[in-house]
């Protein structure tokens, strides 16, 4: 078949179809870009230029890497706990950090509000830095395609704390529904102000939900999903909505498409073929190499064997993005991410079906699920030159 450029490459594997081979997209993040160019976490987050000659160097070298992660505004963790009033502190060298603004139930619930975007902590500096970034890119071509937000079950341990959190489920489950309540309006607030700042071409949004890897299916059915649902319903028109999961998730897995997620980054614990039965006809699969093990440490040959494994066991169907599980590790040698290309090229075909074809997308209109039945669609391509 023809050969796909990166945009539709991506495109088709998101929308549940074969592109002409499985695209190559490792989770390029802070701490891998930092450790790469060996620059500090206060030159990092503080310099545009250093984050866009960065990304424009490594996507121009590997294209489909342009689509997942994307071109994104490097700002650290935390940035919707701090506009809910939670102190942040940044240690050298690493992500800033979260302080729980609800020490003491009820005592400290009125202490959390729904942040304001272009006013509350550290989320205006971050769409500043967006807008700056997507202006930019358009003098070179290029466009900001992912957005990222932390769920609201993350985002949650970080304003109550992870213990306490979970304690609550049992101790005072009204509470943490006001919790979840207040954190996912944030989300949603925050998904579609990255939106708007990246002048609105977005082609999906990341929501992490780790966290819910420690609760079980009830408790996920009960504190997690109807938040969910609310914020994958409030995406902004045409976005699909994703969730990054990088540790177990074979409790809640098969209730991803129900809240309207149509793309799973999931974790190295969770067998590709699991995933596959269990979501892989709703959802787009993405992963799942560990980031640290083969990736980091092995050599090029060891990662090449690891994604032909993986790749034999999600891409058959369709609708599989070979990729990290979680960010790549800093010092991850540059050769392990070529060896990681290197194996789609050999050994990424999807099955002995047509080829290039998208299939009807999400299938969780069964479940009610009107959004995901929308495709994304395949614009020009954006090729780096
Ligand atoms: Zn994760």
């Amino acid at each position: 078949m023809t050969e796909m450029n990166p945009r539709e490459r991506f495109l088709a594997a998101l929308n549940l179809g074969e592109p002409d081979r499985v695209p190559a997209c490792p989770w390029l993040t802070s701490d891998w870009f930092m450790g790469h160019y060996d620059l500090d976490s206060v030159t990092w987050y503080k310099s545009l230029d250093a984050q866009l000659e960065a990304q424009l160097e490594i996507y121009s070298k590997f294209p489909d890497m342009q689509f997942f992660p994307g071109f994104r505004a490097s700002y650290g963790s935390t940035v919707e706990a701090s506009a809910m009033g939670c102190e942040i502190v940044y240690p050298p060298n690493a992500t800033p950090q979260a302080r729980p603004v609800i020490q003491e139930i009820p005592r400290d619930l009125d202490k959390i509000k729904v942040g304001n975007p272009e006013t509350d902590g550290r989320m205006p500096e971050a769409l500043e830095l967006y807008r700056a970034l997507a202006k930019k890119l358009r003098e070179h071509g290029f466009e900001i395609t992912s957005g990222f937000l932390h769920g609201p079950m993350d985002v949650a341990s970080e304003v109550r704390g992870m213990t306490n959190l979970l304690l609550d489920f049992y101790r005072t489950p009204e509470a943490v529904h006001h919790i979840m309540d207040v954190v996912t309006e944030t989300c949603v607030a925050w998904a579609r102000a990255q939106y708007e700042a990246s002048g609105r071409t977005m082609l999906h949004i990341l929501v992490s939900d780790d966290v819910s890897s420690l609760i079980g299916r009830d408790h996920w059915r009960e504190f997690v999903e109807p938040y969910m649902m609310r914020l994958f319903h409030s995406m902004p028109e045409g976005v699909v909505g994703g969730i990054h999961n990088c540790t177990r998730s074979q409790q809640v897995i098969d209730l991803y498409p129900h809240v309207g997620a149509r793309l799973l980054q999931f974790g190295p614990d969770v067998d590709p073929t699991f995933a596959k039965e269990k979501v892989g006809d709703q959802m787009c699969l993405l992963g799942n190499l560990a980031p640290t093990g083969v990736l980091k440490d092995g050599t090029p040959q060891e990662v090449e064997d690891a994604c032909r494994q993986i790749i034999e066991k999600a891409a058959p169907g369709g609708g599989f993005i070979l990729g990290s599980s979680g960010s790549v590790a800093r010092f991850t040698p540059i050769e392990n991410l070529e060896a990681m290309v290197r194996a789609c090229e050999k050994y990424g075909t999807y099955s002995k079906t047509s080829p290039g074809t998208a299939r009807p997308a999400c299938r969780s209109a069964r479940h009610g699920c009107t959004r995901g039945a929308a495709q994304v669609a395949s614009g020009p391509g954006k090729a780096p030159g």
